[in-house]
């Protein structure tokens, strides 16, 4: 073999040599990464958790569920739902009950952080016993959920605090603006009467100080009974009540039946159950319910 042939050979050989350590790198799994992995339960809580990990460093945060799921009431996790959480370090939940699929997530991975956003949340409803979850139509709820997801981030991920501590303030000044918004827009409101027929915006209703009767509807899938809709209009007509809420995706067939024997208006509001892939949503979708708020009596 004359020695231009062997140094051909051993090019060839480094450059196979070189090419399998790109192609096993290439072919590692992400989980061998030091990454921090996320996992926000739903909707609202994923856009909290977009807020407060930007610019975090070695973060990775997903949401369990689809942005247009809905409510998480009878969900039934998927495959794809259970792979995410077998590798996540950290899994955020609304709590009060909504995520009711809790102990599969702690069988399918027993070293999972869990965060509750709802724990310092006190002035929670209750209906036929059952604790209303829908909290984050809130402003003043939702700033807490924010500041006690930041909190736990900051205790299970140190290394990033200042950037959860930063991305935290910015995000609690911006809704404060907004609650500060409600609160001066909307006094005209506070104890006017309602019947709101979406548990999720009872909260929003109750923080503007309105006084409204909410009737479940498992978020309008539900059919009321002809017992139950003529108990709501003689209600209605008895102590004049002329708002009906509903939430902007929900079947309009109760609201419509009460607004026609009533003469009342629907009212359709953003419940921040689904929507845009948009960590600004929620601040988006509030100042869009706060438009149609203030046209209430304007016409
Ligand atoms: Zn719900």
């Amino acid at each position: 073999m004359n020695k231009k042939v062997k140094i051909i050979l051993v090019s060839l050989c480094i450059i196979i040599i070189l090419l399998t350590i790109l192609a096993i790198q290439k072919n590692k799994p992400e989980e061998e990464n030091t990454n921090l992995k996320i996992v926000s339960s739903f909707y609202p809580i994923h856009i909290i958790t977009m807020n407060l990990v930007e610019g975090a460093q070695n973060v990775k945060e997903v949401s369990l569920t689809q942005n247009n799921v809905g409510c998480l009431h009878n969900y039934t996790l998927s495959t794809l739902d259970m792979k995410k959480i077998e590798n996540a370090n950290i899994f955020i939940q609304n709590g009060l009950g909504l995520e009711n699929f809790m102990d599969k997530i702690l069988q399918a991975n027993k070293d999972v952080k869990i965060i509750d956003s709802s724990a310092n949340i006190t002035n929670t409803l209750q209906n036929n016993e059952n604790v209303n979850p829908h909290i984050w139509t809130s402003i003043e709820n939702y700033t807490k959920q924010v500041e006690t997801i930041s909190q736990k981030l900051c205790e299970y991920n140190p290394e990033n605090s200042l950037i959860y501590k930063s991305n935290c303030e910015k995000y609690v000044q911006a809704l404060n603006e907004l609650k500060a918004k409600y609160d001066e827009q909307l006094a005209k409101l506070n104890s006017k009467k309602a019947i709101c027929l979406d548990e999720a915006l009872v909260y929003l209703a109750n923080s503007i100080k309105m006084d409204v009767t909410y009737i479940e509807t498992n978020h309008e899938e539900s059919t009321l009974s002809a017992d139950t809709m003529k108990n709501i209009i003689e209600k209605m007509n008895k102590e004049n009540i002329k708002l009906i809420f509903i939430g902007e995706e929900n079947n309009l067939s109760n609201a419509q039946t009460l607004a026609n024997e009533t003469g009342a208006q629907i009212i359709k509001l953003n419940s921040l159950l689904s929507g845009e892939n948009n960590k600004d949503e929620y601040i988006n979708a509030m100042t869009e319910n706060l438009e149609i708020l203030k046209e209430i009596g304007e016409k």
